[in-house]
């Protein structure tokens, strides 16, 4: 099942003969994140863009705040593996130098370059060099003449207004080469400006909550606003603006859209199941020395981690791989098939080993290569734990007898 999307022009963020990113259209919906450090450090920003790229990020903005900062973007730019776009904040000029810099996108803020003769000089420096631009209308920094209007609030109205405004100054030099984010740091007027300008324009659009904070709280607002937008078909392009390292806005974008079927798997899918009273393990512990040990081998699998052998490899049938604990082994399985029995301290490695093999040889030859008594192993200790915990091992029955009784 997929997600319908609403079709929206297509533009190039950088050289599509090069490592430019199509967005909008029918392209994937990419993936975006901003370095931290300052700009003017060529070789740390640089770290942090490999950094984000290997996370999952597509494209990557780095700010250009002072002319040092375009500067070391003409150095940052040809070494990059993705993208680079320049976010400008109060100066046309760094806009100019940016340009100069050879960067593949601009980020303008309609809230922070005003004068309309500087706007028409960025967008006709764009048009001549065939650079996009981004329209970053922004809830914190809304045009104060835009804000007054609207009541002296962010209204989704507001932002919509904004980005219009903008595009009209473009369409002054005949340019259109543009992608628009109306971001805002409330998830429902965030939700509604886009669905606002989605109705409104054909460019496309790149979704974001602005200021979401720090996890987990920043990753469940921007969640919930990008989603939500994902799931009506709008966006093209996304970004999580977290209060964290910029590498957990990647990996969670890119986990995002892999959980929303929108973009294929790249890296490893964790599952676990909750834990219950069966469980024969610590899954909590478990779960995560799984998830460090297998993150880095960027293996595109779903991985399995559950508490007992008297279910989890029933529930967790449709994973590429498991571990189910019980009576102090792993049984280890494969699309709900026990292949083999692991002692406990060593599920983590036998996962590890085995993750391995599917990636260099496929489910198949890995099936092929079960051993001949884990099915039977793991049936008898499926037996053995119903034989000890009887089947209401979460001793449900006596709550409900509890219950009956009031
Ligand atoms: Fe985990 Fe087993 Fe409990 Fe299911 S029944 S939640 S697999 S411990």
């Amino acid at each position: 099942m997929t997600f319908e999307r609403r079709r929206t022009r297509q533009i190039w963020v950088g050289d599509p003969a090069g490592n430019g990113v199509a967005v909008g259209g029918e392209a994937p919906i990419s993936v975006q994140s901003m370095t931290t450090t300052k700009t003017a450090d060529v070789e740390g920003t640089l770290a942090q863009i490999y950094d984000l790229a290997m996370a999952g990020a597509d494209i990557v903005r780095c700010t250009c705040n002072e002319r040092e900062a375009a500067e070391a973007l003409a150095q940052i730019v040809p070494r990059s593996p993705v993208p680079i776009i320049a976010d400008i904040h109060h100066q046309y000029l760094r806009a100019l130098e940016a340009l100069d810099a050879g960067v593949a996108c601009l980020r303008l803020n309609p809230g922070n370059i005003r004068k309309p003769e500087h706007i028409k000089a960025v967008a006709q420096a764009c048009k001549d060099r065939g650079v996009p631009i981004r329209i970053g209308v922004n809830g914190g920094s809304l045009d104060p003449e835009l804000y007054e209007k609207y009541g002296d609030a962010v209204t989704p109205e507001a932002l919509v207004e904004s980005a219009q405004r903008e595009l009209d100054y473009f369409r002054e030099v005949d340019f259109e080469d543009v992608k628009i984010s109306v971001k805002a740091s409330n998830v429902p007027i965030m939700i509604e400006a886009y669905r606002q300008l989605s109705e409104a324009v054909d460019y496309p659009l790149h979704l974001g909550v602005t200021e979401a904070g720090p996890p987990p709280a920043g990753l469940i607002k921007s969640t919930a606003g990008l989603a939500t937008l994902l799931s009506e078909g709008i966006g093209d392009t996304i970004r999580y603006s977290l209060t964290a390292d910029p590498v957990e806005e990647a990996r969670a974008g890119r986990q995002l859209l892999e959980a929303l079927g929108l973009r294929e798997r790249k890296g490893l899918d964790l599952i676990a199941c909750p834990s219950c009273g069966r469980a024969e393990v610590d899954v909590i512990g478990l779960a995560n020395a799984a998830q460090t040990a297998l993150s880095d081998l960027n293996i595109p699998i779903q991985v399995a981690v559950m508490g007992c052998v008297v279910n989890g490899p029933g529930e967790a049938r449709e994973a590429d791989l498991g571990i189910a604990a019980g009576r102090h082994k792993g049984h280890l399985f494969i699309k709900g098939k026990n292949v083999k029995v692991v002692a406990e301290d060593q599920m983590v490695d036998a996962l590890v080993e085995w993750a391995k093999l599917i990636d260099a040889e496929g489910i198949d030859a890995a099936l092929a290569r079960a051993d001949a008594g884990a099915e039977a192993e793991a049936e008898a200790d499926r037996a053995a734990l119903l034989d000890e915990q009887g089947d209401d091992a979460n001793d449900a029955g006596t709550k409900v007898e509890l219950i009956r009784k009031h």
